[in-house]
């Protein structure tokens, strides 16, 4: 726990990083870089490319050399989960940790993914998430961290579908509402019927793209949500505009949020997010996703 001895001089500037794999092209250093310079903040924010095989010696190089906190994105969510000593509720609910805090004693976990989602969906573009049949693509860390808060934010029945079966059986059962929660396989997804809302949280566009996806899925109420943002997201947004989905949404909004509660999770301040959205929105041609 040597690691984890108060940070020995808390003037000098506060240290924080995203921890991925890939990581390069990131967005977040400059989203807390612009949360900073707006509230006074004085901070440091980098990002560090951690392979599986050395995340856990990179994280503990980040904490001996006084790291406050760090923001930890794919693939490495799930196993941030288990080398925290405490998890908030949200976290322990996702099994999957998006932000850590440090403490004297080793990180806390948190999973700001659900409420960033939530709150860009709800504030931002101004839906109404009630009673609506949802369906989300995708089983991983991001996954985790949204189906909890969509739940919490009312939503009628929710369909999990992912390659891997088993991952979405695990979700399922880690959700715990039984009558609510309905894992399904992938190649059944023609037989599942339209909804309301359709929530594409799989990194499948990055690699071997997206699953075939019937048109029959959207009816001309769906918002049709994919979690990634860039050239990334627009095989799943174009499907969803072929098959007549209301609204369209990337997870640009979402990066921005997810960002401002770990911010205030770190700094006790709330950042504004609507200017920062708006820039890098400006700039979205120029962006490859990343969070
Ligand atoms: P992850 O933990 O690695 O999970 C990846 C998911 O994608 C799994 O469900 C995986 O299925 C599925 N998948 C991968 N390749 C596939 C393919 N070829 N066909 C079908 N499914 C495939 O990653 P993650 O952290 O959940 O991230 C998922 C996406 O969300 C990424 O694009 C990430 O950038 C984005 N994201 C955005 C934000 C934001 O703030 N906007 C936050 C978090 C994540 P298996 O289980 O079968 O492997």
């Amino acid at each position: 726990m040597s690691n984890f001895a108060a940070v020995a001089n808390p003037a000098v500037v506060k240290r924080f990083a995203v921890i991925g794999h890939p990581v390069a092209h990131s967005l977040s250093p400059g989203i807390h870089a612009a949360f900073g310079k707006q509230t006074g903040i004085a901070l440091s924010y980098t990002a560090i490319d951690a392979a599986p095989e050395h995340f856990d010696a990179l994280l503990a190089e980040f904490a001996a050399e006084g790291g406050l906190g760090a923001n930890i994105t794919l693939p490495h969510k799930t196993r941030a989960a288990t080398i925290c000593t405490t998890l908030s509720e949200r976290a322990r609910r996702a099994g999957a940790v998006n932000t850590l805090i440090r403490t004297p004693t080793g990180w806390e976990g948190d999973n700001t993914d659900g409420v960033g989602l939530v709150r860009d969906l709800t504030e931002r573009h101004g839906l109404d998430l009630r009673q609506r049949r949802t369906l989300l693509i995708g089983a991983g860390g991001a996954a985790r961290g949204v189906a909890p808060a969509l739940l919490d934010a009312g939503i009628g029945d929710l369909f999990i579908v992912n390659r891997t079966p088993e991952r979405a059986d695990a979700l399922a059962d880690a959700l715990a509402q039984p009558g609510r929660v309905h894992p399904r396989y992938l190649r059944d997804i023609g037989s599942l019927g339209t909804f309301d809302l359709i929530v594409n949280a799989t990194s499948a566009a990055r690699a071997d793209g997206l699953p075939a996806l019937p048109m029959a899925l959207a009816n001309p109420r769906t918002a049709a949500v994919d979690l990634s943002y860039g050239e990334v997201a627009i095989p799943f947004l174009a499907w969803a505009r072929a098959a007549g989905a209301h609204d369209r949404i990337d997870g640009l909004g979402m990066l921005v949020e997810q960002a401002a509660e770990s911010f205030q999770r770190w700094h006790h301040v709330r950042p504004e997010t609507d200017a920062v959205f708006e820039e890098l929105r400006e700039h979205r041609a120029e962006l490859v996703t990343a969070d």
